[in-house]
């Protein structure tokens, strides 16, 4: 190994690079931890079926979120802010008892752009 692959080397910019890669897993474990977006207590479980597949999804979801949802009282990106994209459209589906898997979204978006 050669000094190159680590820059100048100087301990003040191994150091940088060393915060960047901490800074890197920090993100990822932020993200995995969304995505995941598991069980917390006083949530309550729902089973949504997909409209197009009739394929069943539980969901477990924060009451007076999905209630300020259905008052109307902001946007599902507003409410869900941290949430990823598929949890808000479980959230709409809640409310609306529309909802679409994401298999089947895939498959509609395929179709769409062929
Ligand atoms: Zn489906």
């Amino acid at each position: 190994m050669s000094n190159e692959m680590f820059g100048p080397g100087t301990p003040e910019e191994l150091a940088r690079q060393w915060q960047e890669l901490e800074d890197d897993k920090q993100d990822a474990l932020t993200r995995i931890r969304s995505e995941k977006y598991n069980f917390k207590e006083g949530w309550e479980k729902a089973i949504l079926t997909c409209r197009n597949c009739s394929k069943n999804d539980a969901v477990v979801y924060d009451p007076d979120r999905a209630e300020r949802h259905a008052r109307g009282e902001g946007l599902v990106q507003d409410i869900w802010a941290e949430a990823p994209q598929a949890y808000r459209e479980k959230m709409i589906g809640l409310r609306t008892g529309m909802w679409v898997c994401e298999d089947c979204w895939e498959n509609i978006c395929e179709k769409q752009n062929t």
